[in-house]
């Protein structure tokens, strides 16, 4: 352990009561999702964060030991373990990498660009990704993204089960997830518009919190390696590919102000979950359910703009 890596953990560890602090006052302002019905269901008030060293040291505060559905967070595993599965055909073939401007689940551009998603983590690149992950049922794709997740957590892996009922909540109300799908396999995207929507559904589902998301983003912090036991998760390449894709396009059409105000590549769901991964330092998660207009954890949001302007992270200043 060196000297300014005990610095940094003096540091996070100092910061984290205030970022809760705030993260706790910015949640009043917002909402839950409640499209997916089971979503409404959560406990506002709910804040917690973590931070993940790349020494596999888990700084954390509030209530980071809260599960939530992974939702849009787990585009980011299932992009990068499809990579690692050598799919070549995906990037940039079937899938762009260019920001959208739009909202998550928007349908526009997919028609205009004849069934080829704006990027691989708007909801018609994810579901068209996820429908490559290898398995021949939405059952075995998803004990493949198991797998992928139990690597890039390393020793000491959850099970990531799946919450059921909002699964099933999913299943019952996401139609315009389907009719992206079905659109996707109209134009040869997607090969099976029912089974990649099932396997999209179980995937956003699958339980999570917010130490154990830390963990699982240090391998993208760290070029593709985890940085605890050396497996490789991802060619630099790729894990470059994933990376850059969180900072142009995790945050939706929001995603240039948290350039601006963060600027640190991350990816956010709406059940609260937000993934933020600095490269050649740690993995950040943070939870907090009540989200702003468009679609964001707002106590995520400024739990990290507060940890990024403290801790002097951001990519764009000069000072790191
Ligand atoms: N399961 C959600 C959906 O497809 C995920 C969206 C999100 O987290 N932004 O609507």
């Amino acid at each position: 352990m060196n000297l300014s890596s005990e610095t940094l953990a003096a540091d996070i560890e100092a910061e984290l009561p205030e970022a809760i602090a705030r993260g706790r006052e910015a949640a009043r302002d917002g909402a839950l999702a409640d499209y997916i019905p089971e979503l409404g269901n959560a406990d506002a008030e709910v804040v917690g964060i973590a931070v993940a060293t790349l020494d596999g040291r888990v700084f954390s505060a509030g209530e980071a030991a809260a599960p939530f559905t992974i939702q849009s967070v787990s585009k980011v595993f299932s992009l990068a373990c499809v990579l690692r599965g050598g799919d070549d055909g995906l990037y940039p073939e079937r899938v762009s990498v260019e920001p959208s401007g739009d909202e998550f689940h928007s349908i526009t551009r997919l028609e205009e660009e004849r069934g080829r998603p704006r990027n691989p983590i708007i909801n018609a690149g994810a579901i068209a990704v996820t429908g490559r992950v290898a398995g021949s049922t939405p059952e075995q794709r998803i004990e493949t993204l198991r797998g992928f997740l139990s690597d890039a957590y390393g020793e000491g892996a959850p099970d990531f089960p799946l919450d059921d009922a909002v699964y099933r909540s999913e299943c019952r109300t996401g139609f315009r997830n389907r009719a992206l799908a079905n659109f996707m396999q109209h134009h040869g995207t997607v090969d099976d518009a029912g089974d990649a929507v099932d396997a999209y559904f179980r995937q956003c589902s699958l339980l999570v919190d917010a130490r154990a998301l830390a963990r699982l983003g240090l391998f993208l912090a760290n070029g593709g390696v985890h940085p605890c036991t050396g497996a490789e998760l991802l060619s630099p390449f790729h894990n470059r590919v994933v990376v850059a894709t969180m900072m142009t396009c995790g945050l939706y059409d929001e995603v240039g102000h948290f350039a601006i105000s963060v600027g640190i590549p991350a990816k956010s769901g709406v059940s609260g979950g937000i993934l933020a991964v600095l490269p050649g330092r740690m993995s950040i998660a943070s939870y907090g359910p009540a989200l702003g207009p468009k679609g964001n954890s707002l106590a995520g949001m400024t739990m990290l703009e507060y940890l990024s302007q403290r801790l002097r992270l951001s990519l764009f200043e000069p000072e790191r």
